[in-house]
């Protein structure tokens, strides 16, 4: 994929970004927090990958943690009810103020801010015990960028948590076919597939970033139950990885 293959930065010009992708989610933030909005597989994934990257964190509590492209801040909050001091990011403007709010009424502290992943990594390098990605770089027109910009985020010592879809034929069937137009899940158009990445591509991208791969782990969606699972595995359709930045 050439889109992995460059790891430009220069943002403060050109945002790593592509319009067309942040008014979709300006569009649907108001409903960012209605369990049965279209962000009904975001809530529903959250418990799961917060679990998981709290245990591999070894404990989100007392860390600093930063969320890039956050949207309305599920994952950021549920990290910051952990116990974490928590930094949520995006480029979309309306997902951050949905994302205040919600603060506000749920009494959970986030600090939010419309920045660059790219920006924030030359503002405040090497800040964080933990990064998260989260169903963002398959957004990104320069996802390498972004992994490099998470990878600077990091402290030494730090974790890096990324997720997104992979790109193949089942991938293909599963989260396009599958979720924009037999089960209704998303709505159509959320996914680009040549979008997705192939996680050797993603590897690469953060070996050239200096990052280290920790673990992988697949995530699959059963209609039949309508349940979410973490599988050891299978990480043809959606996946996570976890990355450490070497001490
Ligand atoms: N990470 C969140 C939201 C995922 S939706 C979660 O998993 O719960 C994708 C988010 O990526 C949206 O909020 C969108 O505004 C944001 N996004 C898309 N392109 C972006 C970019 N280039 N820079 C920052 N955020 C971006």
């Amino acid at each position: 994929m050439q889109h992995m293959n460059t790891t430009a930065s220069d943002t403060a010009a050109r945002p790593n970004a592509d319009d067309a992708e942040i008014a979709k989610f300006q569009a649907l933030a108001a409903r960012w927090w209605d369990p049965n909005s279209e962000f009904q597989p975001l809530h529903r994934i959250n418990p799961l990958r917060l679990e998981w990257i709290d245990r591999l964190a070894g404990g989100l509590a007392g860390k600093t943690a930063i969320d890039v492209g956050c949207g309305g801040g599920i994952l950021a909050e549920a990290m910051a009810r952990k116990g974490a001091t928590v930094t949520g990011i995006d480029l979309a403007d309306k997902p951050l103020k949905v994302a205040e709010l919600h603060g506000l009424e749920s009494g959970v502290a986030v600090r939010y801010e419309k920045v660059a992943a790219e920006a924030i990594a030359e503002r405040e390098p090497g800040a964080y015990d933990v990064v998260t990605c989260m169903e963002m770089l398959e957004h990104v027109p320069d996802p390498a960028s972004t992994v490099a910009a998470c990878a600077r985020l990091a402290k030494p010592g730090g974790r890096v948590f990324v997720s997104t879809l992979n790109r193949n034929p089942k991938s293909f069937l599963f989260a396009i076919v599958g979720a924009e137009y037999v089960l209704n899940l998303l709505p159509r158009g959320t996914h680009e597939y040549a979008k997705f990445i192939r996680p050797s591509e993603l590897i690469s991208a953060a070996r050239r970033a200096g990052l280290e791969q920790d673990t992988m782990i697949g995530m699959t969606y059963n209609p039949l139950t309508r349940e979410y699972r973490l599988v050891e595995g299978d990480v043809s359709v959606n996946y996570l990885v976890a990355f450490s930045r070497p001490a």
